[in-house]
């Protein structure tokens, strides 16, 4: 007879076989209706970019909502768990370019890839609901959606500044932009063009998406400032300076020096004057207001500049300046700078009247494109004020001086603190900060050159991409009825699929004459289309409300089913995507709720945010050489081992060094068990269906303590932190316990009905992570319906409490007394459970205890100084 040989893990060979076997069976993940019953469970990663290559950051991503899922659906929940294709966007222009592949075929073609690549890994998406949003079918709602915005003024034009190459004539996306240069023309810098550009209204809802962020408690804290500070919500007043009018002004010619005297008064200024409108968050501060400061681009300025060369040049300096700062990356760290323009404003607090300066750090597109300087308390004006000697005026003292001392002393400016009191402000002199930015504000508006005002820094949403691959919008230019929108049945306005990518002469799309040329609806002349595209984040807005209903031809989805599928219960990805898609997403949820479509104020219930793939202490990137292909990985260890791993070796949410000793090291763990279940499956399914023996021996007892406690430990990751990691070493020690009992179960000194429930909990658990051995045991069992549908084990915490030890307490080396504790009872509780003791307490009444001694599960000792107590020798115990 020939020994029998121990069965050996191959993982290519039972991954592919079950993959073929889920792939027959659409119907394994696919969710069910929401008259099903049962409670819902709509867990979600982050659709991909189809690029044709899944990278180890998304087999993590994929590997940790796999888990989730496959654990939610054996918990007894209809879960929904689809998966799709981010598909519009730049590379795939670029890859047309480069390989003369259309733009669709290239995309499709990586999908499927990709596809292939998921189908490998065992993921457990139901494909009945895969989304591609390059196809009509999905952008025809964008565009839908798009038209209902613009009825309702969500959707509007206005100029707005592009990157534009002259030497492509077209419009260049930021990643095209290469060190301020084109990236097919290294050498031609990239210039700023205004263009007429399609936003969204997402300012609308800045409160309440601001406000929304407090109720959203399962989304991580750091997502949550992101988006607060994002958003950028101030508190403060809008109010009007006068500009003097020099002609009427009898101090003299407009361009002559003036020394600033700041007790001059101006009571009367002109009605008929330009008003220069700042917002400023400490009005409490504006008697100490020395100049205005206005952006390049403010309107004033411009007229300013019409009226002098020498200002034009200043200006056109200033441009150049900010250019180069753009080119070179360093935009936001340029060196404040500025000039005067020869003009000046009345201050309409104080009736000062204060110079009116360029300077190169205010934005027009950032609040009124003007703020007022005040040197003494804010710390940019005064690094302003300094560089060019302005007047420094303090009109703020610390309460603190003011108080203690009876007398003013000057705090060391700039002074910003706001728990203090005014001075040199007027009426309002002696008020407290707080008290004065309100008081001033209401003056402001009573007075009506000001109000109250609260400013986000969160910008309308501009969505117009002069580029071919993406959502046409659907708008028409006819010459006589202006803009004319599309009419909702001849949605979609479809994309031309025979077009020549050049990048160059503007939007591809212009130069398609059957596609820019149309009729208009309105007069039936010949009209011209919108050729500009929607930004890809508009796909990705609102994707995963059509995974519900992907079907959908009359509507973007059904009402009802978004109802009961809403909000996402767990939505998994990256923290890059925090702050746009995000943001994007809740405006766009917001936006649909108003529309009446759906009923949720929010998306996502609970985010997660998993931690980078990282490889020798670096991002992996093809740069750096340091990528490792999911490909490879699978091919040598099998796709159970490469998933188990992503999940093994750090906590999710924390960064991941991935070592390819690892993958192997979990290979031949995969391969223990696989070789432990085959040889005493025999053995075991003799015990299914027949009830726990009674009087467990002591091998049976601690295996299945063992077992419980492995349940217990996943079901609470499961519940909370998702310490994967912590999971499947647990799971590796059960298996450790199981295989060191190998001869002895061999033997049969455990019994078959105890065999047969741990292995079948082992192959339970090991599901989640490592799907395809767990299938593969499965049927071995001789079980046929699918494991997924098998309820998530249930531990007995009693099982699972660990046996009480007695452990001897000597005090001096004498015993005191014998404690009881739990097996595997900590140092510091063991210490604690025998100073606890009414002997031992006895026993050092009086006496200081110098020492105490702890071996864990044998002894503790307490030497205590006692006068004259000799300690006995220790054999006396
Ligand atoms: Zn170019
Ligand atoms: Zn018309």
């Amino acid at each position: 007879m020939v020994a029998e040989r121990a069965p050996r893990y191959n993982p290519a060979e039972i991954e592919l076989r079950w993959q073929e076997v889920w792939e027959s069976q659409p119907e394994l993940y696919a969710a069910e209706p929401p008259d099903c019953g049962k409670q819902k469970y709509y867990v979600l990663e982050m659709l991909p970019y189809p690029s044709g290559q899944l990278h180890m950051g998304h087999v993590r991503n994929y590997a940790i909502g796999d888990a989730l899922a496959r654990h939610m659906w054996m918990r007894g929940y209809n879960v929904l768990h689809p998966m799709g294709w981010d598909a519009f966007g730049l590379p795939a222009e670029n890859a047309a370019l480069k390989n003369n592949t259309p733009p669709r075929d290239w995309t499709l073609a990586n999908i499927a890839a990709m596809r292939r690549q998921m189908g490998r890994l065992g993921l457990s998406y139901d494909w009945q609901r895969e989304i591609t949003t390059c196809l009509p079918e999905y952008y025809r709602w964008n565009q839908w959606f798009f038209l209902k915005m613009y009825e309702r003024g969500l959707a509007y034009r206005k100029n707005s500044k592009v990157n534009w190459c002259p030497q492509c004539a077209t419009v260049l996306a930021n990643e095209q932009v290469v060190n301020g240069c084109c990236w097919r023309h290294e050498e031609t810098v990239v210039e700023q063009r205004e263009l007429e550009q399609w936003f969204l209204r997402t300012t609308n809802y800045s409160e309440e998406l601001l406000r929304g962020l407090d109720k959203l408690e399962g989304w991580p804290e750091k997502v949550r400032t992101m988006q607060r500070n994002w958003i950028g919500r101030s508190e403060g007043a809008l109010v009007d300076f006068t500009v003097v009018n020099e002609e009427k002004d009898e101090r003299g010619p407009r361009s002559a020096p003036v020394k600033l005297n700041l007790t001059e008064k101006f009571l009367e200024t002109d009605p008929e004057a330009a008003k220069i409108t700042v917002f400023t968050t400490r009005i409490d501060t504006i008697f100490g207001a020395t100049s205005l400061q206005l952006a390049a681009e403010h309107p004033l300025v411009l007229q300013f500049a019409a009226g002098s060369e020498e200002l034009a040049k200043k200006i056109k300096d200033l441009h150049e300046e900010q250019k180069r700062a753009r080119e070179m990356g360093v935009g936001n760290e340029m060196d404040k700078s500025g000039f005067p323009t020869g003009h000046f404003a009345i201050n309409p607090f104080s009736k000062e009247r204060i110079p009116i300066w360029v300077a190169n750090y205010v934005l027009m597109d950032y609040g009124t494109g003007a703020v007022m300087s005040v040197p003494a308390h804010d710390e940019r004006d005064f690094e302003f004020a300094a560089k060019y000697k302005l007047e420094t005026k303090i009109v703020v003292l610390p309460r603190q001086v003011n108080d203690v001392a009876g007398e003013q002393r000057e705090p060391l400016l700039p002074y910003t603190g706001e728990d203090s009191l005014l001075m040199n402000s007027g009426e309002f002199t002696g008020m407290g900060c707080q008290e004065a930015q309100q008081k001033m504000a209401g003056f402001a508006e009573e007075h009506g050159f000001g109000k109250p005002s609260i400013t986000y820094r969160l910008k309308d949403w501009g969505i117009s991409r002069q580029r071919y691959w993406g959502t046409p919008i659907p708008i028409i230019y006819c010459a006589t009825d202006g803009l004319v929108p599309v009419p909702e049945e001849h949605l979609p306005v479809l994309l031309p699929e025979k077009i020549d990518i050049t990048q160059e002469g503007g939007s591809p799309l212009a130069r398609v004459p059957e596609f820019a040329r149309v009729v208009c609806p309105k007069c039936g002349g010949i009209a011209r289309r919108e050729t500009d595209t929607m930004d890809t984040f508009v796909d990705s807005s609102w994707y995963f409300y059509r995974y519900t209903d992907p079907k959908n031809s009359h509507a973007p989805f059904g009402t009802n089913t978004v109802a009961y599928w809403f909000p996402i219960d767990q939505y998994i990805g990256g923290v890059e995507h925090a702050i746009l898609h995000l943001i994007y997403s809740r405006f766009w949820t917001k936006m649909m709720r108003d529309l009446g479509l759906v009923k949720n104020d929010e998306p996502v219930e609970r985010l997660f945010t998993q931690g980078m793939v990282i490889r020798n202490g670096a991002k992996m990137s093809k740069s750096k050489g340091n990528v490792v292909s999911p490909d490879d990985m699978i091919a040598r260890y099998g796709a159970d081992a490469t998933r188990m791993y992503a999940l093994f070796a750090a906590p999710p949410d924390r960064d991941l060094d991935w070592q390819e000793d690892g993958v192997a090291g979990i290979s031949r763990f995969l391969g223990r068990v696989y070789r432990f279940a085959t040889q005493t499956m025999e053995q075991a399914i003799e015990g299914r269906a027949k009830p726990t023996p009674a009087g467990l021996t002591d091998i049976e007892q601690r295996l299945l303590r063992k077992l419980h406690q492995t349940i217990r430990r996943l079901t609470q990751e499961f519940e909370g932190r998702w310490h994967f990691n912590t999971c499947i070493a647990a799971i590796m020690e059960l298996v450790n316990d199981l295989t060191a009992q190998e001869a002895a179960i061999a033997k049969g000194a455990v019994r078959a009905p105890v065999l047969y429930a741990i292995t079948r909990n082992l192959v339970l658990m090991l599901q989640a992570f490592a799907p395809y051995l767990a299938a593969e045991l499965w049927s071995k069992m001789g079980e046929e319906t699918p494991l997924l549908r098998a309820a998530w084990p249930v531990y007995d915490e009693a099982m699972a409490a660990e046996d009480t030890i007695q452990v001897p307490v000597q005090v001096n080396g004498k015993l005191r007394a014998l404690i009881s504790v739990p097996a595997g009872t900590a140092e510091a509780e063991l210490r604690a459970a025998a100073m606890a003791e009414v002997k031992v307490q006895a026993a050092i009444a009086g006496k200081e205890v110098v020492k105490v001694i702890v071996l864990p599960g044998k002894l503790v000792n307490l030497v205590v100084l006692a006068g004259s107590v000799a300690a006995p020798p220790p054999d006396a115990v």
